[in-house]
């Protein structure tokens, strides 16, 4: 699914063939789950061609998180950025994932090492339709104490958490997860970020407890394009449940609609939600067409 004998990587300077790569088995990062990672897309825009959505936000995130986990980062975003198109090009990719990782090398003793390595991979990733609605349940796990960790880093041991969330999920019969901080206030799913809508107004989760997606810097900026009101906020779980819609938003998730949490739907239908709105801005915005439409509806809804 992700690869086969013709696809190419870059690794550590170099296009090399995923079939033939290799990392160290005694990498401080498959033991411990220190490294940090991104999820990128591309797309085919609406002349043809292809662009890295918000490019430079997620390989400036990259380098952020690398820093907060005292990684070792000698990139500059601007040559992983040519080299992921590199990497789109050789693979004959324009719709696609790419997953930038930094990893460290053999170290057992949690020590600072003194240098790090980094793969892209990409492969390919159909834009979302959309259609789906999701059912979601809160978990029983909660995102990991910011005490606890360095929480605004894409870190790869964080997602264990993610992964024990979404599984409960889907062993019960769910679509996917919503978890908790420690306070129990509402914080996000296993690997998107949530917005709730209540009175012709959108909610987010305020910063502390969540990856500060980039998804959801774009909805503020769609938000402010199209002048509906949006702000960040404690939300609890029963505010949530009761709301008149919600959705998911992340890259690769892009905008998705929520129907129910915990068995209880939203009050909105998801097609006269603000949150469909903002799911074809996105997709609007993510292969760059130059008319939107939406601002017309934005009107009626106001
Ligand atoms: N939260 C988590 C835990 C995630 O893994 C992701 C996906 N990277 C997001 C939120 C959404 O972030 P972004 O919009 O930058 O993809």
């Amino acid at each position: 699914m992700y690869y086969n004998e013709k696809t190419f990587i870059y690794l550590n300077g170099k296009i090399v063939k995923a079939s033939e790569a290799k990392i160290d088995l005694y990498s401080e990062t498959l033991h411990y789950g220190y490294g940090v990672f991104e999820g990128i897309r591309s797309y085919k825009t609406e002349e043809g061609t292809t662009k890295i959505f918000k490019e430079q936000e997620h390989f400036d995130r990259l380098k952020k998180s690398a820093e907060a986990l005292n990684l070792p980062y000698p990139w500059s975003s601007e040559e992983l950025i040519k080299a992921s198109y590199e990497v789109l090009k050789l693979n004959h990719l324009q719709d696609a994932y790419i997953r930038p990782i930094v990893y460290a090398p053999a170290n057992m003793s949690f020590g600072v090492n003194n240098e790090s390595f980094i793969a892209i991979e990409t492969w390919k990733m159909e834009p979302f339709l959309g259609e789906k609605l999701l059912s979601v349940m809160t978990s029983s796990f909660q995102r990991p104490n910011p005490k606890a960790f360095k929480i605004e880093a894409k870190a790869t041991g964080h997602y264990v958490n993610s992964i024990l969330a979404s599984q409960e999920a889907k062993a019960k019969g769910f679509d996917e997860a919503l978890l908790l901080d420690i306070n129990g206030y509402v914080a996000e799913g296993p690997g998107a970020n949530i917005f709730i809508e209540n009175g012709g107004k959108l909610f987010t989760p305020q910063r502390g407890s969540i990856l500060p997606g980039i998804t959801r810097a774009t909805v503020f900026e769609i938000c402010e394009s199209l002048g509906i009101e949006v702000s960040e906020k404690e939300i609890a779980i029963d505010e949530a449940q009761g709301a008149d819609g919600a959705f998911f938003c992340g890259t690769a998730a892009e905008v998705i609609g929520i129907k129910s949490l915990d068995n209880i739907f939203f009050k909105k239908e998801w097609t006269n939600s603000i949150g469909y709105i903002i799911q074809r801005e996105y997709k609007n915005l993510v292969v760059e067409k130059k008319e939107s439409e939406l601002s017309e509806e934005v009107k009626q809804f106001a």
